[in-house]
């Protein structure tokens, strides 16, 4: 585990965090996964509930480049590869596909989640899918009514998202994995074209979402200017601690600890 700003982030390859996956569809409890940009940890500063609910997340992926060469900064704690919202979407739904496990979506607009599902149906013809609108949720609960168990990918942007999974998931006891997954619903209907792979392997999918979606500019500051910012003010802080005061994975888990027990 690495942390920076105060959130825990996990270094895993995506590999790894789909056994991780196929573990917690195993066990009898309920999990979420949370996919972790720099927008992210700069919004978490600002909300501590946001913070909290990160950190007590089953697991958290580097879902951003930017987090990537944060951890070169940070000695011993080199992010092996970034794990973004859609390949895990995409990697998960092929799993389930196999497995027979349900998978909801929850989030963006109606007609984004229909073109999600046929278009994930036209490559895994046998995934049991299903789209829920706000009102399912509300007043049917019928992810009560299905005996498989089921995967629940929540797309409704950063912070939204998380508070919205740890408010509702205990009350949707057949969902043993809740998923935020920001605007991965736009990129696998087709709204939205992913960055070319060139431009993703040297990291500037981020530039690529600028130029197509110009009025992310203010969210791409956050990014691109405030995130190392406060990563070169937490290293420059560090170096002026003694070692035993220094931001920890262990007041992480003692934050986490005082969370749960709320
Ligand atoms: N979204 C939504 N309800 C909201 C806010 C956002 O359904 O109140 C959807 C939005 O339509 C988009 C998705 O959430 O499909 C992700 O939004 P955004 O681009 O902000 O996410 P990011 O990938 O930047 O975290």
């Amino acid at each position: 585990m690495f942390s920076l700003l105060g959130v825990k982030i996990d270094n895993l390859s995506l590999e790894e965090v789909l056994e991780r996956v196929e573990s917690f569809m195993r066990d009898n409890k309920q999990h979420y996964i949370v996919t972790v940009n720099p927008e992210f940890l700069v919004l978490a500063q600002k909300d501590k509930d946001f913070k909290k609910i990160l950190n007590k997340a089953d697991l958290s992926v580097p879902d951003g480049i930017g987090i990537v060469f944060a951890s070169l900064l940070k000695k011993n704690n080199l992010i092996r590869s970034r794990v973004t919202g859609v390949d895990l979407f995409e990697e998960i739904c092929y799993l389930a596909s196999i497995k027979n496990w349900n998978i909801f979506l929850y989030g963006a607009r109606e007609e984004t989640r229909v073109k999600v599902k046929n278009n994930l149906l036209r490559k895994y013809p046998e995934l049991q899918i299903n789209c829920l609108s706000e009102s399912e949720f509300l007043n049917d609960y019928k992810i009560n009514d299905l005996n498989t168990k089921g995967i629940l990918f929540v797309a409704l942007g950063a912070v939204k998202q998380e508070k919205w999974i740890n408010k509702n998931l205990e009350n949707m006891p057949n969902i043993k994995l809740a998923v935020g997954v920001g605007g991965t619903f736009d990129f696998v209907s087709g709204n939205v074209s992913r960055a070319p792979v060139i431009l993703r392997k040297i990291g500037l999918e981020w530039l690529w979402r600028l130029i197509i979606q110009p009025k992310r500019f203010p969210r791409i500051i956050n990014a691109v200017i405030i995130f190392p910012v406060l990563v070169i003010k937490e290293i420059i802080k560090n170096l002026n601690l003694p070692a035993g005061r220094q931001v920890s994975n262990l007041k992480i888990q003692n934050d986490n600890a005082k969370f749960k027990t709320k």
